[in-house]
C-alpha cells in the first residue's frame, strides 16, 4: 500500500466574520505545511464566475481572499493579484464584476490588485498526455506566474457534479477553448478537458472556501448553505476528495471527474492516501446537503459514457421568468438555440449536447434543468 502522502488541513469557520476567517485561514495554511516558497509575486486564482453578491455563494468570498492576501503579505509577498475569467458573457463587465464580488474593496484597501486573467491575452499551449484538448488558449498571466494559489468555492455542478479545486482551473482558458470543451457529446470529453486545462499550470497551493457552499443545481443557480470549513492542500485532487466527502459522497471517487483525475493526475487514488489534519472524517459531512440533480452517478463509472444521453439532464425554458435577453443563444457552443421567428429561445434538441452552459449563464434562472423519465424512474 502507498503511504499517506497527501495532506488536507481543515479549520472550522462558522461565519464570514473577519477575525474568524483570518484565524481559520491561518490555521489551515499552517496545518497544511505553510505556503510554498514565495517569490514576491503571487497570483491568486479565485472563482469569480459572475457579478454576484458573495452571499449567493457563486463566487469565492472576499473575506477569505482578504485573509489569504494579508497572510501572504506577512510572509514576504510584495505583489499580490487576485484574478479570474468570468463566464464569457460577463467579460466586458469587469467593473461590475469586481464591485459586486467585493474585489474592489480589497483593491481599495491596497491588500491586493484585482482584475481579469485575460488582461495580458492568451497563448496557445499543449500538454503531454492531453486527452480532449490537443491545444488550449490559456491566460498569459497564469502561464507566467511564479507562484499560483488556487482558491475555489464549494459548489455543486449540474454537469461535472462538483466545482472544486480542479474545476476552478477551467477558468484559465479563453472562450473558444471553453466552448470547444463543452461542445462535444458525451460527458467524459468535458471532464478530460477540465483535467487537460488543470495540467497546464498545476497550482502551488489550493484553498477551499467552504464556509458557505452551494447545494442543488450549481454552479450558478443552486442554493447557498452554511457548511463551516476552510480547507487547504498542496494537492488539488486530495482537496476535491475531501470536498466530495463534505458534500455527502460516501466514496468521492464515484464522482466521475475525480475518478478520471485519480488516473491522470498526481494525487490520492483512495481515501487511505489522504492525511486529514484539523478535523476527523466523521465531523466533515454537511448534514442534508443536496447534490445536483441527475442519476448518472448511480451508474458505475465504466457505464456512464454509454448511458449519458439517456439519463443526463437537459435544459428547459421557464417562459414566465425569461427576459428574452438572448444570452443563452450566445453561449451555446453548438448553436442549438435560436430566437429567430420567436420571442423566446428555441432549443434544437437534436443538436443540443446537454452541456447546460445556457442554464449556467442565464442571468435570471429561466433556463432550468430537467430529468428524463428514465432518469426519474431509476432515481
Ligand atoms: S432563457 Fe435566460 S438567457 Fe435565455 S433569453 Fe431567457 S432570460 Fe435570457
Ligand atoms: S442548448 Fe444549452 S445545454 Fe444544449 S448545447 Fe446549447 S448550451 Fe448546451
Amino acid at each position: 500500500m502507498r503511504p499517506h502522502r497527501f495532506t488536507v488541513a481543515c479549520a472550522r469557520c462558522e461565519s464570514y466574520e473577519r477575525e474568524k476567517v483570518q484565524d481559520a485561514v491561518r490555521e489551515a495554511v499552517e496545518l497544511a505545511g505553510g505556503f510554498p516558497p514565495i517569490p514576491g509575486e503571487v497570483l491568486v486564482k479565485a472563482n469569480l464566475l459572475s457579478p454576484c453578491d458573495p452571499a449567493r455563494a457563486v463566487t469565492t468570498h472576499p473575506e477569505v481572499l482578504r485573509a489569504l492576501c494579508l497572510l501572504l503579505s506577512g510572509t514576504g509577498a510584495e505583489d499580490i493579484e487576485i484574478a479570474d475569467n468570468p463566464g464569457y458573457i460577463f467579460r466586458h463587465q469587469e467593473a461590475e464584476l469586481l464591485q459586486k464580488t467585493g474585489m474592489l474593496d480589497i483593491q481599495n484597501e491596497k491588500i491586493a490588485k484585482v482584475g481579469l486573467l485575460s488582461r495580458n491575452g492568451f497563448r496557445d499551449v499543449s500538454v503531454t498526455d492531453a486527452v480532449s484538448l490537443n491545444t488550449m488558449r490559456v491566460s498569459q498571466t497564469i502561464l507566467t506566474s511564479p507562484c499560483l494559489i488556487n482558491v475555489s468555492k464549494l459548489k455543486t455542478h449540474v454537469e461535472t457534479e462538483i466545482t472544486g479545486a480542479i474545476k476552478n482551473m477551467f477558468g484559465i482558458s479563453d472562450t473558444d477553448t471553453r466552448k470547444k470543451a463543452h461542445g462535444m457529446k458525451g460527458q467524459t470529453f468535458l471532464l478530460n478537458a477540465v483535467i487537460d486545462l488543470f495540467s497546464v499550470r498545476v497550482p502551488d497551493l489550493c484553498l477551499l472556501d467552504a464556509v458557505d457552499g452551494m447545494e442543488g443545481n450549481g454552479p450558478s443557480h443552486g442554493t447557498a448553505t452554511r457548511i463551516g470549513w476552510i480547507a487547504v492542500s498542496k494537492n488539488a485532487l486530495a482537496l476535491d476528495v475531501v470536498q466530495g466527502w463534505i458534500m455527502g459522497y460516501k466514496n468521492p471517487f464515484s464522482i466521475t471527474l475525480l475518478d478520471i483525475a485519480s488516473q491522470r493526475l498526481d494525487g490520492p487514488r483512495s481515501m487511505e492516501e489522504i492525511e486529514l489534519k484539523g478535523a476527523e472524517w466523521e465531523d466533515l459531512p454537511a448534514k442534508g446537503f443536496r447534490k445536483a440533480s441527475g442519476s448518472i452517478r448511480m451508474f458505475p463509472a465504466f457505464l456512464r459514457g454509454m448511458v449519458h444521453r439517456l439519463v443526463t439532464l437537459y435544459p428547459e425554458l421557464d417562459r414566465p421568468t425569461c427576459t428574452r435577453c438572448g444570452i443563452c443563444m450566445r453561449v451555446c457552443p453548438v448553436k442549438a438555440i435560436t430566437m429567430e421567428g420567436s420571442d423566446f429561445p428555441l432549443i434544437d434538441t437534436r443538436a443540443c449536447v446537454r452541456c447546460l452552459c445556457c442554464h449556467e449563464m442565464c442571468p435570471c434562472g429561466a433556463m432550468q434543468v430537467s430529468e428524463s423519465l428514465l432518469s426519474r424512474f431509476i432515481r
